[in-house]
């Protein structure tokens, strides 16, 4: 018997180190299959056990069995050794003391809307009101009261966005100006910023997109005024010191009229690509009120005067954010809206 046992602790010992030994889940189901198989060293021993004498036989029994338990532990255990080898190699390749990826959670201001907030932040600064308006809008406060009367060519149906042939989408937020007028006595000082609609579409048209309508009416105002307080705006609005100059040009509710022009932000003035060379920008229209308009709303002419102004949003921010394209406002790829 003493025999037997010792063969069979030496099966034992001979299993252990191959445990031992092993470096992999391969090389354990190797040594698995070697002595606990169906065909292993230990089940083979064990079928032979009735070549020993019967009264040995528990004895003998039992020990092959204990072993097979102990065996089967030690198997588990190297097991659960080398998942745990594994994953820290896997750690090891990680760096876990770098910050986190982070997630994008958060959404941003529109760059659009972030340039109308800067703008009506710089003329509240300077004591402007804000005002707004309807988007469909009366024909009469679109077009008539501002001293468009029918068949003008600032009517062109091509333009305009007709409802009804009484009420259209508002082409420009000039429409607020008598609405504020018609209800409040001067002096008057407010903007209104909003969408307009024009039936136009191409790299620098848009149908819908946003003004700032500029509206100031007082005793002795002049065109002083007008250029004093646009050209604190221009320098605010780019940061910077700006050149400006008045074209004379032709709008039908401001006498008289001028186009603004600005010196290129971009090349300072010595001429670019988005200047086209000038070293100039052309950037808003402005006026003095026509004293038609003031009549239309009943104030006296003879009394007030005043100058009205209207900017484009879309217009600023391609010019502040380097942007070519206006339709890109337009079209909210996300990767484009993240970067402001
Ligand atoms: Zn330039």
């Amino acid at each position: 018997m003493e025999d037997v046992i010792k063969k069979l602790k030496k099966i034992e010992q001979e299993a252990i180190a191959a445990i031992k030994a092993s470096s992999s889940q391969g090389d354990l189901e190797g040594v698995k299959v070697k002595y606990l198989g169906r065909k292993g060293r230990l089940t083979a021993f064990l079928r032979e056990l009735k070549n020993i004498p019967s009264e040995e036989r528990p004895i003998v029994g039992k020990t092959a069995n204990e072993i097979k338990e102990h065996l089967k532990r030690q198997l588990e255990l190297k097991i659960q050794e080398l998942k745990q080898l594994e994953q820290n190699e896997n750690l090891a390749v990680i760096d876990i003391t770098l910050p986190g990826r982070r997630a994008y959670f958060g959404g941003t201001w529109h760059p659009i809307t972030q340039t109308l907030r800067e703008i009506c932040d710089v003329f509240l600064h300077m004591g402007f009101e804000i005002a707004e308006g309807p988007d469909v809008e009366l024909d009469y406060y679109n077009f008539e009261a501002l001293n468009i009367p029918p068949h003008h060519p600032a009517r062109d149906m091509q333009d305009t966005f007709y409802i009804s042939p009484k009420v259209v989408l508002r082409t420009h937020t000039s429409s607020i100006q008598s609405r504020i007028m018609e209800k409040q006595p001067p002096p008057i000082r407010v903007i209104a910023p909003g969408a307009v609609y024009r039936c136009d579409a191409d790299v620098s048209h848009t149908p819908m997109f946003h003004q700032v309508e500029g509206l100031l009416v007082d005793k002795d105002i002049s065109f002083a005024h007008l250029k004093g307080v646009l050209t604190a705006f221009m320098e605010a609005i780019f940061d910077k010191d700006i050149g400006v100059r008045f074209r004379p040009s032709f709008f039908p509710f401001t006498e008289p009229s001028a186009e603004m022009d600005i010196s290129c932000i971009i090349c300072g003035g010595k001429g670019c690509r988005v200047c086209k060379g000038t070293g100039w920008l052309e950037i808003l229209g402005c006026g003095m009120v026509d004293p038609a308009v003031f009549e239309k709303v009943g104030y006296d002419p003879e009394r007030w005067t005043g100058f009205a102004f209207g900017l484009g949003v879309e217009r600023i921010a391609m010019l502040k954010y380097g942007i070519n394209d206006i339709r890109l406002f337009f079209e909210n790829h996300l990767r484009f809206l993240k970067q402001f």
